[in-house]
């Protein structure tokens, strides 16, 4: 709940970008204050779901393209467990998992390395932030491709007047969308 509220007071909103109507959150306030990044870091931890103190509801992280490596390692690193990475078309080597997803201008694609997620996996998905919910829900349907759970999703921030979290819920129960 503090957290919260010292994240909106710090974060920097850019108005109309990157197009009219869009108010920007930037990412680059919070690592630009050490100790809101510590903060940061040290409360998407305690969002992480558990199953008892030692051990939690899930065995692998995946990550999102760009600004959810910056957290994500962290968490990885908190829950020791292996950390994933979901990156634009493009920009993996070998086999992948591709899944096509809707932005506001025509389609997107994002992609996972074969291999790294597998049936009875339990992933948990971290970006830095939930809009619409069509890149995590993209997410989710590459987990799900694999033949794999998705054991929660893991934000630093959600905008709440966006539908994000209902297009969520068709995949996990509400309590599993965690948010600062
Ligand atoms: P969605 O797919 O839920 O509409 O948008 C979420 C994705 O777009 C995330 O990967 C996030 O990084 C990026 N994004 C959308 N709006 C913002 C914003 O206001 N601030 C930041 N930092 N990222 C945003």
């Amino acid at each position: 709940e503090e957290c919260r509220k010292i994240l909106k007071e710090e974060i920097k909103t850019f108005p109309d970008w990157p197009e009219k109507g869009v108010n920007f959150k930037d990412v680059q306030s919070i690592l630009f204050n050490p100790e809101l990044a510590l903060v940061t870091s040290h409360y998407l931890q305690e969002l992480l779901p558990k199953k008892d103190s030692n051990s939690f509801l899930f065995n692998k992280i995946l990550c999102f393209d760009a600004r959810g490596f910056l957290f994500g390692f962290d968490l990885a690193k908190a829950s020791n467990t292996p950390m994933i990475l979901a990156r634009k078309h493009g920009k993996l080597p070998g086999e992948v998992v591709t899944q096509t997803f809707e932005k506001e201008y025509g389609l997107d694609e994002i992609q996972v390395q074969a291999g790294l997620i597998n049936p009875g996996d339990k992933v948990l998905i971290h970006d830095d932030l939930l809009a619409t919910g069509g890149t995590a829900g993209a997410a989710a349907e590459i987990i799900l491709k694999c033949g794999a759970e998705i054991a929660g999703f893991n934000f630093i921030m959600d905008l709440s007047f966006l539908p994000g979290r209902k297009v969520l819920q068709k995949y996990v129960h509400d309590s599993k969308i965690q948010a600062l």
